[in-house]
Protein backbone atom coordinates (compact mmCIF):
# COMPACT_ATOMS: atom_id res chain seq x y z
CA UNK A 1 0.00 0.00 0.00
CA UNK A 2 1.11 3.78 -0.40
CA UNK A 3 1.51 6.16 2.05
CA UNK A 4 -1.75 7.67 0.49
CA UNK A 5 -3.86 4.55 -0.01
CA UNK A 6 -3.09 3.91 4.08
CA UNK A 7 -4.21 7.39 4.47
CA UNK A 8 -7.28 6.76 2.55
CA UNK A 9 -7.70 3.36 4.32
CA UNK A 10 -7.12 5.45 7.75
CA UNK A 11 -9.90 8.41 6.55
CA UNK A 12 -12.38 5.09 5.43
CA UNK A 13 -12.01 3.51 8.51
CA UNK A 14 -13.44 6.49 10.37
CA UNK A 15 -16.44 6.51 8.47
CA UNK A 16 -16.90 2.71 8.83
CA UNK A 17 -19.99 1.36 10.20
CA UNK A 18 -19.98 -0.56 13.35
CA UNK A 19 -17.07 1.36 14.77
CA UNK A 20 -16.58 2.74 18.20
CA UNK A 21 -14.95 6.47 18.05
CA UNK A 22 -14.28 6.63 21.48
CA UNK A 23 -12.09 3.84 21.54
CA UNK A 24 -8.29 3.92 20.74
CA UNK A 25 -7.39 3.32 16.89
CA UNK A 26 -6.10 -0.45 16.33
CA UNK A 27 -2.95 -0.08 14.26
CA UNK A 28 -0.83 -2.36 12.27
CA UNK A 29 2.96 -1.84 11.97
CA UNK A 30 4.92 -3.33 9.16
CA UNK A 31 7.35 -6.32 10.77
CA UNK A 32 10.20 -5.60 8.82
CA UNK A 33 10.34 -1.89 8.78
CA UNK A 34 8.33 -0.78 11.90
CA UNK A 35 6.25 1.16 9.11
CA UNK A 36 2.56 1.90 9.94
CA UNK A 37 -0.08 -0.08 7.13
CA UNK A 38 -2.88 0.08 8.95
CA UNK A 39 -5.30 2.29 11.38
CA UNK A 40 -8.79 2.33 12.02
CA UNK A 41 -11.30 2.50 15.21
CA UNK A 42 -12.07 -0.90 16.38
CA UNK A 43 -15.60 -2.18 16.12
CA UNK A 44 -19.05 -0.93 18.23
CA UNK A 45 -20.30 -4.66 19.47
CA UNK A 46 -23.64 -4.32 19.62
CA UNK A 47 -24.14 -2.82 16.77
CA UNK A 48 -22.05 -5.57 14.97
CA UNK A 49 -24.17 -8.26 16.49
CA UNK A 50 -27.41 -6.76 15.58
CA UNK A 51 -26.67 -6.36 11.96
CA UNK A 52 -25.60 -10.03 12.21
CA UNK A 53 -28.38 -11.51 13.84
CA UNK A 54 -30.93 -8.94 11.70
CA UNK A 55 -29.11 -10.79 8.46
CA UNK A 56 -29.17 -14.52 9.57
CA UNK A 57 -33.12 -15.78 8.99
CA UNK A 58 -32.56 -14.53 5.17
CA UNK A 59 -29.24 -16.11 4.45
CA UNK A 60 -30.33 -19.09 5.97
CA UNK A 61 -33.07 -19.48 4.18
CA UNK A 62 -31.31 -19.30 1.02
CA UNK A 63 -31.13 -22.81 -1.36
CA UNK A 64 -27.80 -23.90 -0.67
CA UNK A 65 -26.94 -23.52 -4.15
CA UNK A 66 -26.39 -20.38 -4.09
CA UNK A 67 -24.49 -20.19 -0.80
CA UNK A 68 -22.56 -22.19 -2.89
CA UNK A 69 -22.40 -19.97 -6.13
CA UNK A 70 -21.28 -17.13 -3.91
CA UNK A 71 -18.69 -18.58 -2.50
CA UNK A 72 -17.50 -19.50 -5.79
CA UNK A 73 -17.68 -16.35 -6.43
CA UNK A 74 -15.02 -15.09 -3.80
CA UNK A 75 -12.90 -17.48 -4.91
CA UNK A 76 -12.52 -15.55 -7.87
CA UNK A 77 -12.68 -12.29 -6.59
CA UNK A 78 -9.83 -13.18 -4.14
CA UNK A 79 -7.94 -14.37 -7.83
CA UNK A 80 -8.72 -11.01 -8.94
CA UNK A 81 -7.09 -9.82 -5.74
CA UNK A 82 -4.43 -12.13 -5.85
CA UNK A 83 -1.47 -9.28 -6.24
CA UNK A 84 -2.95 -6.93 -3.69
CA UNK A 85 -3.68 -9.51 -1.30
CA UNK A 86 -0.37 -10.97 -1.05
CA UNK A 87 1.50 -8.28 -0.96
CA UNK A 88 -0.70 -6.67 2.03
CA UNK A 89 -0.30 -10.38 3.68
CA UNK A 90 3.77 -10.14 3.48
CA UNK A 91 3.96 -6.11 4.42
CA UNK A 92 1.56 -7.21 7.33
CA UNK A 93 2.83 -9.81 9.01
CA UNK A 94 6.75 -10.11 7.29
CA UNK A 95 6.33 -13.90 5.39
CA UNK A 96 8.32 -13.68 2.17
CA UNK A 97 6.30 -12.56 -1.17
CA UNK A 98 6.60 -16.64 -2.26
CA UNK A 99 5.23 -17.54 0.74
CA UNK A 100 2.08 -14.88 0.83
CA UNK A 101 1.55 -16.08 -3.03
CA UNK A 102 1.01 -19.33 -1.28
CA UNK A 103 -1.46 -18.60 1.13
CA UNK A 104 -3.69 -16.51 -1.22
CA UNK A 105 -3.53 -19.84 -3.13
CA UNK A 106 -5.07 -21.66 -0.33
CA UNK A 107 -7.55 -19.37 0.10
CA UNK A 108 -9.03 -19.79 -3.06
CA UNK A 109 -8.26 -23.59 -3.35
CA UNK A 110 -9.89 -24.33 0.43
CA UNK A 111 -13.21 -23.34 -1.22
CA UNK A 112 -13.91 -25.88 -3.41
CA UNK A 113 -12.38 -28.39 -0.46
CA UNK A 114 -15.09 -26.62 1.67
CA UNK A 115 -18.09 -27.54 -0.79
CA UNK A 116 -17.15 -31.06 -1.49
CA UNK A 117 -16.66 -31.33 2.53
CA UNK A 118 -19.94 -29.79 3.60
CA UNK A 119 -21.40 -32.34 0.37
CA UNK A 120 -20.14 -35.18 2.37
CA UNK A 121 -19.68 -34.42 6.01
CA UNK A 122 -23.05 -33.32 6.64
CA UNK A 123 -25.37 -34.08 3.30
CA UNK A 124 -29.18 -34.93 3.92
CA UNK A 125 -29.98 -38.87 4.29
CA UNK A 126 -33.07 -40.51 4.13
CA UNK A 127 -33.38 -44.03 6.11
CA UNK A 128 -36.11 -46.36 6.54
CA UNK A 129 -37.93 -46.03 9.46
CA UNK A 130 -40.90 -48.00 10.85
CA UNK A 131 -44.52 -48.40 9.00
CA UNK A 132 -43.13 -47.37 5.99
CA UNK A 133 -41.89 -44.51 7.53
CA UNK A 134 -38.53 -42.28 6.85
CA UNK A 135 -35.85 -41.12 8.91
CA UNK A 136 -34.60 -37.88 7.83
CA UNK A 137 -31.20 -36.61 8.63
CA UNK A 138 -30.37 -32.88 7.62
CA UNK A 139 -28.25 -30.72 9.10
CA UNK A 140 -29.18 -26.32 10.06
CA UNK A 141 -26.81 -23.78 10.93
CA UNK A 142 -25.71 -22.33 14.24
CA UNK A 143 -26.40 -18.66 13.33
CA UNK A 144 -24.27 -15.67 14.07
CA UNK A 145 -21.05 -17.37 14.05
CA UNK A 146 -17.52 -15.11 15.64
CA UNK A 147 -14.51 -16.25 13.26
CA UNK A 148 -11.41 -14.88 15.92
CA UNK A 149 -8.49 -15.09 13.49
CA UNK A 150 -4.35 -15.35 14.28
CA UNK A 151 -1.98 -13.18 12.76
CA UNK A 152 0.58 -16.00 11.34
CA UNK A 153 -2.00 -16.60 8.51
CA UNK A 154 -4.46 -13.97 8.33
CA UNK A 155 -6.30 -14.78 5.60
CA UNK A 156 -5.98 -18.34 4.62
CA UNK A 157 -6.58 -19.67 8.30
CA UNK A 158 -10.05 -17.46 8.74
CA UNK A 159 -11.10 -18.09 5.55
CA UNK A 160 -11.10 -22.00 6.53
CA UNK A 161 -13.22 -20.93 9.24
CA UNK A 162 -15.45 -18.50 7.53
CA UNK A 163 -16.18 -20.43 4.13
CA UNK A 164 -17.80 -23.48 5.57
CA UNK A 165 -19.67 -21.31 7.98
CA UNK A 166 -21.39 -19.68 5.31
CA UNK A 167 -21.94 -22.26 3.31
CA UNK A 168 -23.96 -24.10 6.04
CA UNK A 169 -26.08 -21.02 6.34
CA UNK A 170 -24.41 -19.40 9.22
CA UNK A 171 -23.67 -15.68 9.41
CA UNK A 172 -20.20 -14.10 10.10
CA UNK A 173 -18.51 -12.19 12.36
CA UNK A 174 -14.75 -12.33 11.06
CA UNK A 175 -12.21 -10.59 13.85
CA UNK A 176 -8.99 -10.63 12.40
CA UNK A 177 -5.64 -10.39 14.66
CA UNK A 178 -5.15 -6.95 15.72
CA UNK A 179 -1.94 -7.54 13.84
CA UNK A 180 -3.06 -8.12 10.45
CA UNK A 181 -6.52 -6.32 10.06
CA UNK A 182 -5.33 -5.12 6.48
CA UNK A 183 -5.31 -8.63 5.42
CA UNK A 184 -8.36 -9.27 7.08
CA UNK A 185 -10.01 -6.34 5.07
CA UNK A 186 -8.95 -6.94 2.12
CA UNK A 187 -10.60 -10.80 2.61
CA UNK A 188 -13.62 -10.01 3.84
CA UNK A 189 -14.06 -6.66 0.84
CA UNK A 190 -13.54 -9.91 -1.48
CA UNK A 191 -16.38 -11.53 -0.06
CA UNK A 192 -18.37 -8.47 -0.53
CA UNK A 193 -17.41 -8.36 -4.03
CA UNK A 194 -18.89 -11.19 -4.28
CA UNK A 195 -22.32 -10.92 -3.59
CA UNK A 196 -22.78 -11.42 0.09
CA UNK A 197 -24.06 -8.54 1.84
CA UNK A 198 -22.32 -6.64 4.52
CA UNK A 199 -24.30 -7.90 7.09
CA UNK A 200 -24.03 -11.80 6.02
CA UNK A 201 -20.06 -11.40 7.03
CA UNK A 202 -18.59 -8.78 8.84
CA UNK A 203 -15.13 -7.29 9.48
CA UNK A 204 -15.27 -6.31 13.00
CA UNK A 205 -11.57 -5.04 13.25
CA UNK A 206 -10.32 -5.34 17.30
CA UNK A 207 -8.29 -6.74 20.08
CA UNK A 208 -8.13 -8.80 22.66
CA UNK A 209 -10.90 -7.22 24.10
CA UNK A 210 -13.50 -6.69 21.52
CA UNK A 211 -12.38 -10.92 21.49
CA UNK A 212 -13.90 -11.39 24.78
CA UNK A 213 -16.82 -9.01 24.45
CA UNK A 214 -18.12 -11.25 21.50
CA UNK A 215 -17.40 -14.24 23.31
CA UNK A 216 -19.54 -13.67 26.53
CA UNK A 217 -22.29 -11.71 23.92
CA UNK A 218 -26.03 -13.42 24.26
CA UNK A 219 -26.59 -12.88 20.31
CA UNK A 220 -23.88 -14.80 19.14
CA UNK A 221 -24.16 -18.73 18.83
CA UNK A 222 -20.63 -20.22 18.47
CA UNK A 223 -17.01 -19.26 18.22
CA UNK A 224 -14.68 -20.10 15.44
CA UNK A 225 -11.30 -19.69 17.25
CA UNK A 226 -7.81 -20.31 15.48
CA UNK A 227 -4.67 -18.60 18.06
CA UNK A 228 -2.93 -19.62 21.48
CA UNK A 229 -3.57 -21.99 24.10
CA UNK A 230 -4.11 -19.15 26.65
CA UNK A 231 -6.67 -17.51 24.68
CA UNK A 232 -7.96 -20.72 23.67
CA UNK A 233 -8.71 -22.20 27.28
CA UNK A 234 -10.09 -18.52 28.42
CA UNK A 235 -12.57 -18.80 25.50
CA UNK A 236 -13.21 -22.39 26.87
CA UNK A 237 -13.05 -21.07 30.81
CA UNK A 238 -15.60 -18.42 29.94
CA UNK A 239 -18.18 -20.43 27.41
CA UNK A 240 -18.22 -23.71 30.49
CA UNK A 241 -21.39 -23.16 31.31
CA UNK A 242 -22.88 -22.56 28.30
CA UNK A 243 -23.18 -25.72 25.98
CA UNK A 244 -25.43 -23.92 23.84
CA UNK A 245 -22.67 -22.56 22.20
CA UNK A 246 -20.82 -24.03 19.20
CA UNK A 247 -16.90 -23.72 20.23
CA UNK A 248 -13.81 -24.97 17.86
CA UNK A 249 -10.58 -24.24 19.48
CA UNK A 250 -7.85 -24.61 17.03
CA UNK A 251 -3.92 -23.79 19.06
CA UNK A 252 -0.60 -24.31 19.18
CA UNK A 253 1.98 -27.70 19.50
CA UNK A 254 4.79 -27.76 21.02
CA UNK A 255 5.47 -30.45 18.02
CA UNK A 256 8.12 -33.46 18.26
CA UNK A 257 9.97 -34.60 14.86
CA UNK A 258 12.03 -37.57 15.53
CA UNK A 259 14.93 -38.57 13.42
CA UNK A 260 15.88 -42.68 13.39
CA UNK A 261 18.12 -44.53 11.18
CA UNK A 262 18.21 -43.46 7.46
CA UNK A 263 20.27 -43.85 4.56
CA UNK A 264 19.15 -40.13 3.67
CA UNK A 265 20.48 -37.98 6.15
CA UNK A 266 20.36 -35.01 3.90
CA UNK A 267 16.84 -35.30 3.03
CA UNK A 268 16.11 -35.67 6.95
CA UNK A 269 17.99 -32.81 7.68
CA UNK A 270 16.18 -30.67 4.88
CA UNK A 271 12.83 -31.74 6.55
CA UNK A 272 13.98 -31.02 9.84
CA UNK A 273 14.79 -27.21 9.11
CA UNK A 274 11.63 -27.05 6.83
CA UNK A 275 9.29 -28.00 9.65
CA UNK A 276 11.44 -26.00 12.44
CA UNK A 277 11.49 -22.58 10.35
CA UNK A 278 9.33 -22.20 8.09
CA UNK A 279 7.90 -18.52 8.38
CA UNK A 280 10.43 -17.99 10.97
CA UNK A 281 8.86 -20.87 13.21
CA UNK A 282 5.55 -19.19 13.28
CA UNK A 283 2.88 -22.09 12.31
CA UNK A 284 0.90 -23.67 14.62
CA UNK A 285 2.51 -27.11 13.25
CA UNK A 286 5.99 -26.24 13.43
CA UNK A 287 8.75 -28.88 14.63
CA UNK A 288 9.76 -27.02 18.39
CA UNK A 289 11.88 -30.78 19.59
CA UNK A 290 14.00 -32.51 17.74
CA UNK A 291 14.33 -36.01 19.22
CA UNK A 292 17.22 -37.84 17.58
CA UNK A 293 18.98 -41.01 17.52
CA UNK A 294 22.49 -40.99 19.47
CA UNK A 295 23.96 -42.86 16.92
CA UNK A 296 23.40 -40.62 14.02
CA UNK A 297 23.05 -37.67 15.93
CA UNK A 298 26.52 -35.57 15.04
CA UNK A 299 25.98 -36.94 11.32
CA UNK A 300 22.28 -35.85 11.58
CA UNK A 301 23.03 -32.38 13.76
CA UNK A 302 26.40 -31.38 11.31
CA UNK A 303 23.56 -31.48 8.09
CA UNK A 304 21.23 -29.64 9.93
CA UNK A 305 23.73 -27.26 11.55
CA UNK A 306 24.92 -26.37 7.85
CA UNK A 307 21.42 -26.02 6.09
CA UNK A 308 20.04 -23.65 8.70
CA UNK A 309 23.42 -21.78 8.52
CA UNK A 310 22.63 -21.41 4.56
CA UNK A 311 19.23 -19.64 5.12
CA UNK A 312 18.27 -16.24 4.11
CA UNK A 313 16.29 -14.35 6.38
CA UNK A 314 15.11 -11.41 4.96
CA UNK A 315 12.41 -8.78 4.44
CA UNK A 316 9.21 -10.02 2.52
CA UNK A 317 10.18 -8.05 -0.73
CA UNK A 318 13.77 -9.05 -1.04
CA UNK A 319 15.73 -10.12 -3.94
CA UNK A 320 16.91 -13.12 -3.66
CA UNK A 321 14.09 -13.94 -1.87
CA UNK A 322 14.66 -14.74 1.92
CA UNK A 323 13.54 -18.43 2.80
CA UNK A 324 11.64 -16.62 6.06
CA UNK A 325 11.32 -13.21 7.40
CA UNK A 326 10.70 -11.62 10.66
CA UNK A 327 8.72 -12.27 13.55
CA UNK A 328 6.11 -10.59 13.82
CA UNK A 329 6.79 -8.01 16.24
CA UNK A 330 9.52 -6.35 18.50
CA UNK A 331 7.80 -7.55 22.20
CA UNK A 332 7.67 -11.44 19.98
CA UNK A 333 11.88 -10.57 19.38
CA UNK A 334 12.01 -9.96 22.83
CA UNK A 335 10.15 -12.87 24.46
CA UNK A 336 11.99 -15.41 22.17
CA UNK A 337 15.39 -13.83 23.24
CA UNK A 338 14.69 -14.20 26.56
CA UNK A 339 12.78 -17.95 26.15
CA UNK A 340 16.48 -18.78 24.20
CA UNK A 341 18.58 -17.63 27.08
CA UNK A 342 16.38 -18.82 29.93
CA UNK A 343 16.95 -22.47 28.32
CA UNK A 344 20.89 -21.82 27.72
CA UNK A 345 20.62 -20.75 31.77
CA UNK A 346 19.21 -23.66 32.61
CA UNK A 347 21.85 -26.57 30.99
CA UNK A 348 20.60 -25.96 27.24
CA UNK A 349 23.96 -26.51 24.91
CA UNK A 350 23.87 -23.83 22.41
CA UNK A 351 24.25 -25.38 18.62
CA UNK A 352 23.41 -22.22 16.31
CA UNK A 353 22.74 -19.16 18.69
CA UNK A 354 19.93 -16.94 18.00
CA UNK A 355 21.12 -13.97 16.66
CA UNK A 356 19.03 -10.50 16.27
CA UNK A 357 21.10 -8.01 14.13
CA UNK A 358 19.24 -5.02 14.55
CA UNK A 359 17.94 -4.43 18.30
CA UNK A 360 14.96 -2.42 16.58
CA UNK A 361 13.62 -5.17 14.35
CA UNK A 362 12.57 -8.21 14.95
CA UNK A 363 14.94 -10.10 12.37
CA UNK A 364 15.71 -13.26 14.03
CA UNK A 365 18.47 -16.22 13.06
CA UNK A 366 17.03 -19.42 13.21
CA UNK A 367 18.49 -20.97 16.59
CA UNK A 368 19.14 -24.50 17.38
CA UNK A 369 19.63 -25.88 21.29
CA UNK A 370 20.50 -29.36 22.91
CA UNK A 371 18.46 -29.35 25.80
CA UNK A 372 18.96 -33.24 26.28
CA UNK A 373 20.91 -32.38 30.00
CA UNK A 374 17.93 -30.06 30.99
CA UNK A 375 15.90 -31.58 33.97
CA UNK A 376 13.20 -29.61 33.38
CA UNK A 377 12.53 -28.65 30.07
CA UNK A 378 9.18 -26.12 29.99
CA UNK A 379 6.60 -27.55 27.97
CA UNK A 380 5.39 -24.27 26.24
CA UNK A 381 4.96 -23.14 22.50
CA UNK A 382 7.91 -20.87 21.67
CA UNK A 383 6.11 -19.55 18.55
CA UNK A 384 9.25 -18.62 16.38
CA UNK A 385 12.51 -20.12 15.08
CA UNK A 386 14.26 -21.92 17.66
CA UNK A 387 14.51 -25.44 17.72
CA UNK A 388 15.44 -27.97 20.72
CA UNK A 389 17.51 -30.92 20.27
CA UNK A 390 17.03 -33.88 22.35
CA UNK A 391 19.19 -36.82 22.20
CA UNK A 392 17.71 -40.68 23.05
CA UNK A 393 18.96 -43.99 22.64
CA UNK A 394 15.58 -46.28 21.99
CA UNK A 395 12.72 -46.12 20.30
CA UNK A 396 10.37 -46.17 23.11
CA UNK A 397 12.25 -43.13 24.70
CA UNK A 398 11.79 -41.40 21.40
CA UNK A 399 8.08 -42.16 21.56
CA UNK A 400 8.33 -41.23 25.62
CA UNK A 401 9.94 -37.86 24.77
CA UNK A 402 7.20 -37.22 22.18
CA UNK A 403 4.59 -37.20 24.33
CA UNK A 404 6.33 -35.54 26.95
CA UNK A 405 3.71 -32.28 26.16
CA UNK A 406 0.19 -31.21 26.92
CA UNK A 407 0.10 -30.34 23.52
CA UNK A 408 -0.92 -32.64 20.79
CA UNK A 409 -0.88 -31.04 17.21
CA UNK A 410 1.92 -32.29 14.88
CA UNK A 411 4.82 -35.32 15.09
CA UNK A 412 6.88 -36.52 12.46
CA UNK A 413 8.69 -39.58 12.01
CA UNK A 414 11.76 -39.33 9.74
CA UNK A 415 13.52 -42.87 9.07
CA UNK A 416 12.86 -45.93 10.90
CA UNK A 417 11.02 -49.01 9.21
CA UNK A 418 7.58 -49.71 8.42
CA UNK A 419 7.37 -51.24 11.98
CA UNK A 420 8.77 -48.76 13.49
CA UNK A 421 6.42 -46.08 11.82
CA UNK A 422 3.22 -48.23 12.93
CA UNK A 423 4.78 -48.52 16.85
CA UNK A 424 5.35 -44.36 16.49
CA UNK A 425 1.65 -43.70 14.85
CA UNK A 426 -0.15 -45.79 17.38
CA UNK A 427 1.50 -44.26 20.29
CA UNK A 428 1.58 -40.83 19.99
CA UNK A 429 0.04 -38.49 20.50
CA UNK A 430 -0.95 -35.82 17.81
CA UNK A 431 -3.95 -34.96 15.68
CA UNK A 432 -1.49 -35.25 12.72
CA UNK A 433 1.04 -37.90 12.42
CA UNK A 434 3.66 -37.98 9.49
CA UNK A 435 6.10 -40.38 8.06
CA UNK A 436 9.33 -38.94 5.76
CA UNK A 437 7.15 -35.36 5.80
CA UNK A 438 7.46 -32.20 7.90
CA UNK A 439 5.73 -31.35 10.47
CA UNK A 440 4.55 -28.58 8.67
CA UNK A 441 1.78 -28.03 5.48
CA UNK A 442 -0.94 -29.96 6.69
CA UNK A 443 -3.75 -31.11 3.64
CA UNK A 444 -6.58 -28.74 2.78
CA UNK A 445 -8.52 -32.13 2.55
CA UNK A 446 -7.58 -34.05 5.62
CA UNK A 447 -8.85 -33.02 9.10
CA UNK A 448 -6.52 -30.23 10.91
CA UNK A 449 -6.42 -30.19 14.60
CA UNK A 450 -5.28 -31.52 17.28
CA UNK A 451 -5.87 -33.44 20.82
CA UNK A 452 -4.56 -31.66 24.32
CA UNK A 453 -4.00 -28.33 24.31
CA UNK A 454 -3.96 -28.28 20.85
CA UNK A 455 -7.62 -28.27 20.10
CA UNK A 456 -10.97 -29.18 21.77
CA UNK A 457 -11.65 -32.18 19.40
CA UNK A 458 -13.03 -29.76 16.43
CA UNK A 459 -10.55 -30.17 13.99
CA UNK A 460 -10.66 -27.38 11.44
CA UNK A 461 -9.63 -28.55 7.49
CA UNK A 462 -12.32 -30.94 5.99
CA UNK A 463 -14.11 -31.59 8.91
CA UNK A 464 -15.28 -27.56 9.79
CA UNK A 465 -18.43 -28.83 7.88
CA UNK A 466 -19.12 -30.59 11.21
CA UNK A 467 -18.90 -28.03 13.96
CA UNK A 468 -20.64 -25.13 11.10
CA UNK A 469 -24.08 -27.07 11.18
CA UNK A 470 -25.93 -29.36 13.79
CA UNK A 471 -27.68 -32.41 12.60
CA UNK A 472 -31.52 -32.80 12.58
CA UNK A 473 -32.93 -35.98 13.44
CA UNK A 474 -36.86 -36.32 11.58
CA UNK A 475 -39.05 -39.39 11.67
CA UNK A 476 -41.46 -38.37 8.96
CA UNK A 477 -44.56 -39.93 7.00
CA UNK A 478 -46.93 -38.51 4.63
CA UNK A 479 -50.34 -39.19 7.21
CA UNK A 480 -50.33 -40.50 10.62
CA UNK A 481 -51.08 -43.32 11.34
CA UNK A 482 -50.54 -45.16 14.35
CA UNK A 483 -52.36 -47.39 16.97
CA UNK A 484 -52.15 -48.44 20.78
CA UNK A 485 -50.77 -52.12 20.23
CA UNK A 486 -50.64 -53.18 24.08
CA UNK A 487 -52.24 -52.34 27.40
CA UNK A 488 -55.32 -50.72 26.56
CA UNK A 489 -58.67 -51.78 28.70
P1 LIG B 1 -3.78 -15.11 19.97
O1 LIG B 1 -4.35 -16.16 20.85
O2 LIG B 1 -2.95 -14.07 20.60
O3 LIG B 1 -4.95 -14.34 19.19
C1 LIG B 1 -5.86 -15.00 18.35
C2 LIG B 1 -7.14 -14.18 18.26
O4 LIG B 1 -7.82 -14.16 19.50
C3 LIG B 1 -6.89 -12.72 17.89
O5 LIG B 1 -7.91 -12.30 17.01
C4 LIG B 1 -7.00 -12.01 19.23
O6 LIG B 1 -7.38 -10.65 19.13
C5 LIG B 1 -8.07 -12.82 19.93
N1 LIG B 1 -8.02 -12.79 21.37
C6 LIG B 1 -6.94 -12.57 22.17
N2 LIG B 1 -7.28 -12.69 23.47
C7 LIG B 1 -8.60 -12.98 23.49
C8 LIG B 1 -9.52 -13.28 24.54
N3 LIG B 1 -9.17 -13.26 25.83
N4 LIG B 1 -10.80 -13.59 24.21
C9 LIG B 1 -11.18 -13.65 22.91
N5 LIG B 1 -10.34 -13.37 21.88
C10 LIG B 1 -9.07 -13.05 22.17
O7 LIG B 1 -2.98 -15.88 18.81
P2 LIG B 1 -1.95 -15.27 17.74
O8 LIG B 1 -0.72 -14.87 18.47
O9 LIG B 1 -2.63 -14.30 16.87
O10 LIG B 1 -1.65 -16.54 16.85
C11 LIG B 1 -0.59 -17.44 17.08
C12 LIG B 1 -1.10 -18.67 17.79
O11 LIG B 1 -2.09 -19.31 16.98
C13 LIG B 1 -0.02 -19.72 18.02
O12 LIG B 1 -0.19 -20.25 19.30
C14 LIG B 1 -0.32 -20.77 16.95
O13 LIG B 1 0.14 -22.04 17.26
C15 LIG B 1 -1.82 -20.71 16.89
N6 LIG B 1 -2.32 -21.23 15.62
C16 LIG B 1 -3.02 -22.41 15.60
C17 LIG B 1 -3.45 -22.95 14.40
C18 LIG B 1 -4.22 -24.24 14.31
O14 LIG B 1 -4.83 -24.50 13.28
N7 LIG B 1 -4.22 -25.08 15.33
C19 LIG B 1 -3.15 -22.29 13.21
C20 LIG B 1 -2.45 -21.08 13.27
C21 LIG B 1 -2.04 -20.56 14.48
Amino acid sequence: MTAQATQEAALSSERRPGTDVSKADIISFEPATGAEIWRGKPCEIDEVVTRARQAWPGWAAQPLANRMELVRRFANEVRKEADTLARTIAREVGKPLWEANAEVESVINKVEVSIRSYAERTSQRKLDSALQGTMAVRHKPHGVLVVLGPYNYPAHLPGAHIVPALIAGNVVIFKPSEKAPASGEILIRCFHRAGMSSSVVQLAVGGPEEGQAFVAHEGVDGILFTGSANTGLAINRRLATRPDKVVALEMGGNNPIVVWDTPKLTDAAAIVVQSAFATAGQRCTAARRLIVRDTIYDALMAEVKALADRLIVGAPFDDPAPFMGPVIDNAAADGLTESFLYLLSNGGRAIKHLVRPDETLPFLSPAIIDTTAMADRPDVELFGPILQVIKVSDFDGAIAEANRTRFGLAASLVGGTPQEYNRFWANVRAGIVNWNRPTTGPSHAAPMGGIGLSGNHRPSGYYAADYCAYPVASGEMEQPRAMIGVGLK
